[in-house]
């Protein structure tokens, strides 16, 4: 590309640029009026009288080693006596309410993907809370609005955000990748929002949904979309098994005698290991307490033989296999594990919907990382829109480094 000077780099249209002046850290662009542009209104279109120009200063993008570079430009106010409107007219991709040209926020906005907003201001010269403001105000200028036609599958759940419960709710489109929806709150209200914004044909069209099988949602799902299948996510029912190991666990502690109490210490992980990631070691005492502890035996057992159900393509097979599982937890003479496994009858059928759908919430804990990185770089939650926004962009843009 042929370029032609430095000018080139400052084209506004209805501007020309009149004079810079440089030194090692700082640009100063001093743009003047184009004679053959005609002054326009921003309403209407027509052309305007110009009553009287003020000059204004913008910034702009970094040159060299020059951190800040400064427009000053006269900013035209005028009285527009076609559409009556007053009006004041700055360089097109200038945003007067920023100071700031838009090329500086939107570089600023991607920054702000990879790094702390803190440390925009060692890259580009702008503070952390004029980093939070651009970057929001361009995300919401160039994030499309949620797509929320053809939602075959949906998949939601909560999120901590905050220390001491602060959750959020999640709604992503389990097709796309795309996150829809976020509310504060875990309760059936904060997802009753989500479906308000849905017309009935948009309903219609979701056809099964992935959640955790605690909480407030299912019912708000089986009300708002009854002819969705509702599938519970096998990664939460098998955290619930954990749970009932750690409780039985606890349980035989406390029955322990002290040089006992000395085997089940320290074991809790290597009865939720996957036995390819634990060491030798780890192996050894877990086996030694296995030996030990009949009812911890027992659950250990099971979970292996848990996790297998969503090996099952089929619904039949599956039931069948379901059942004699929970038929094992009922002669397992623990009483935690006989407490699950009637809770899982219950849940029977949208356990077996995996077979159709085979769908998980497993999309939505990418957002855990994403989450706290955010929360992080931004030094706290600054606003659940901006983190709507940031999640959004995470979720249509996946490809971009992290
Ligand atoms: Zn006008």
């Amino acid at each position: 590309m042929y370029v032609k000077g430095i000018r080139s780099l400052f084209r506004f249209p209805g501007y020309v640029v009149s004079s810079i002046s440089m030194s090692a850290d700082l640009v100063q662009v001093n743009l003047r009026r184009d004679g053959r542009y005609r002054a326009r209104c921003p309403a209407c279109g027509a052309a305007m009288g110009v009553n009287r120009t003020k000059f204004q200063t913008a910034r702009d993008l970094p040159l060299g080693t020059a951190l800040h570079v400064i427009l000053i430009y006269p900013a035209i106010q005028g009285h527009c006596s076609a559409c009556g409107a007053w009006a004041t007219i700055h360089p097109p991709g200038i945003d007067d309410h920023a100071r700031a040209t838009r090329r500086l926020m939107e570089f600023v906005s991607r920054l702000a993907r990879h790094l702390p907003l803190s440390s925009v201001l060692e890259v580009v010269g702008v503070d952390d809370a004029t980093a939070y403001r651009w970057d929001k105000a361009v995300l919401e200028r160039k994030l499309p609005p949620p797509n929320l036609d053809d939602l075959r599958i949906l998949l939601i759940d909560e999120k901590a955000v905050r220390k001491h419960h602060g959750y959020v709710t999640l709604v992503m489109n389990g097709i796309t990748g795309e996150l829809l929806y976020m509310a504060e709150g875990k309760k059936k209200e904060s997802l009753q929002g989500f479906f308000q914004k849905l017309t009935k044909e948009q309903k219609a069209s979701v056809v099964a949904v992935a959640m955790d099988r605690a909480g407030a949602y299912y019912e708000v799902v089986k009300e708002q979309l009854p002819d969705a299948d509702i599938v519970f996510d096998k990664f939460h029912l098998i955290a619930n098994y954990h749970a009932v190991i750690d409780e039985v666990r606890r349980e035989e502690w406390r029955k322990a005698s002290k040089e006992y109490k000395d085997v089940i210490k320290g074991q809790r992980y290597n009865l939720f290991r996957n036995a390819s990631n634990r060491t030798s070691e780890q192996t050894h005492s877990l086996m030694n307490l296995l030996h030990m502890n009949r009812n911890l035996a027992v659950c250990y057992i099971l979970k292996d033989a848990f996790k297998k159900l969503w090996d099952y393509k089929y619904p039949k097979a599956t039931a069948k296999y379901l059942q004699k599982w929970i038929l094992y937890t009922r002669v397992s003479g623990v009483e935690a594990l006989r407490d699950f496994g009637r809770k899982l009858t219950k849940v029977k059928d949208e356990i077996l919907n995996f077979c159709r759908h085979p769908i998980t919430t497993g999309p939505l804990e990418g957002f855990n990382n994403t989450i706290s990185r955010i929360i992080h770089r931004a030094c706290g939650v600054r606003n659940l829109d901006y983190l709507f926004l940031k999640l959004r962009q995470e979720s249509l843009e996946p490809d971009l480094p992290k």
